[in-house]
């Protein structure tokens, strides 16, 4: 088997690994990276260009594994783009959002590659995708040689796969993005267990030692306390998510809380691709039962649009939780904006319930809890520091020690490191490569071939 990271840059930016399996020339993912702009963002499809993809899989709809999808597939239209049964409602979604994003930077950031791709290459896209189902393997063949796909169930976000190819009797498994533990929307993940030849595996946790006394229930605990807490002093509470997976989870956990009595009911505010992402959900849960989330509990809570009429610094008009994104708080967005007015009020809060770039302002603001001021550039605004502001661990993806478990458990001859910061790789590559002496474990060089 041949393998190409695509990924430029390294780290977990924009993903895409080409192999070659036997006769099949395969692409798994095409993202963009969340921090590059314009055609850097993308990955470098120059290893590929003059060979024709077999098969294209599309493991779930962060835009850092399907931002690049439209690019790649209008380069080899006869690929068949394989993908689960969520993401054939998710997918197109999330990329026509991704090019309204794109036309408001080219013209706010003056970034001329924007868009990169049309409303009518998504509309390509769309047709060329083929829906499998979870945990049933499909046969392709391509003259003599015959490979057999199957999708699992990986948790992480709804229509999350972990990819297996069997060819001559050996296996290989992407992990993709894993999550085993329930969420309150979603199963954990279900990977195949037993032998596997080759493992290609994420690493995003690999820095994060876990603590034995956090766990996500508990975390949800804590996190229901705060806004409870933020909520009797007579502020408004920020919850600043990601709109796919992180919002329905929080729309379902307030439900759940002020159904149980453990928060005062009081409006809650969401906007934006989030909601649009709810009516999806309830699409995908009728359709496939995948998920678990029910329109109804947004009617009950009667979500409302936050007022428009936002004054950097003049406190909120209206008192309440605000489940907005994005979950960095980045500049321009929703959670940026309603951050400015409230930030500097002393009964207000703010809940960040993931992880936040350090670069990002999220990560910014944690950085520096002692900070008397924050300096909202966008804005031009400089804001007392006086709400106050806390962090809950509901990461979508795995602990470190989940993972090299998985893999000490597959025997795999080959592991090779993906999606991960340079250190986190580093973790994995000493843990597995103490654990697994017999293997090879492999932090690919973006770009160059790897004969496994
Ligand atoms: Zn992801
Ligand atoms: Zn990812």
């Amino acid at each position: 088997m041949k393998l190409i990271d695509l990924n430029r840059h390294g780290g977990i930016g924009a993903n895409s690994i080409f192999v070659q399996i036997g006769d099949f020339n395969i692409l798994v993912d095409a993202g963009l990276h969340p921090k590059m702009v314009g055609k850097e963002a993308l990955p470098d499809f120059e290893p590929i260009e003059d060979l024709d993809l077999d098969l294209i899989i599309l493991t779930h709809c962060h835009l850092d594994h399907l931002g690049g999808l439209p690019i790649v597939a209008s380069l080899h239209p006869d690929a068949p783009i394989i993908t689960s049964l969520p993401n054939l409602t998710l997918a197109p979604r999330m990329l026509r959002n991704s090019i309204n994003v794109m036309k408001r930077q080219r013209q706010e950031l003056n970034i001329l590659d924007y868009p990169l791709f049309l409303h009518r290459d998504v509309a390509a896209v769309s047709k060329r995708l083929v829906g499998q189902r979870f945990e049933r393997g499909e046969v392709y063949l391509k003259g003599k040689d015959r490979i057999e796909v199957t999708l699992h169930p990986a948790g992480h976000v709804a229509g999350a796969a972990a990819v297996e190819f069997i060819h001559k009797h050996r296996r290989i498994v992407f992990s993709g993005d894993v999550l085993f533990e329930a969420q309150r929307t979603l199963p954990g993940a279900h990977l195949p267990k037993g032998k596997i030849d080759t493992l290609i595996l994420e690493t995003t946790r690999g820095r994060t030692a876990r603590k034995p006394e956090v766990n996500r229930a508990s975390e949800v605990d804590r996190l229901i306390d705060t806004v409870a807490a933020i909520l009797e002093r007579g502020g408004s509470c920020l919850i600043p998510v990601f709109a796919l997976g992180r919002m329905q989870e929080l729309f379902k956990i307030l439900y759940e809380a002020r159904n149980f009595g453990r928060l005062p009911r009081c409006p809650v505010f969401a906007a934006g691709l989030g909601i649009d992402l709810c009516n999806h959900f309830e699409k995908i849960r009728r359709s496939t039962r995948l998920v678990d989330f029910d329109l109804g509990m947004l009617e009950k809570m009667r979500v409302q649009q936050p007022d428009p009429k936002m004054r950097p610094g003049r406190d909120l008009p209206r008192k309440g939780i605000y489940l907005v994104s994005s979950g960095m708080m980045v500049e321009h967005t929703p959670s940026y904006h309603i951050a400015a007015s409230l930030l500097p009020h002393p009964d207000n809060g703010i809940c960040f319930v993931g992880y936040c770039d350090p670069e990002t302002p999220g990560g910014e603001i944690l950085a520096e809890p002692e900070a008397e001021n924050y300096f909202f550039d966008a804005l031009d605004y400089l804001a007392p520091r006086q709400a106050s502001v806390d962090q809950f661990d509901l990461s979508g993806h795995a602990d470190r020690e989940e993972l090299a478990a998985y893999a000490v458990q597959s025997e795999a001859r080959a592991v090779v490191l993906t999606h991960g910061d340079a250190d986190a790789r580093e973790w994995f590559l000493e843990e597995l490569q103490a654990n697994m002496p017999d293997s090879t474990v492999i932090n690919p060089e973006p770009l160059c071939q790897y004969q496994i």
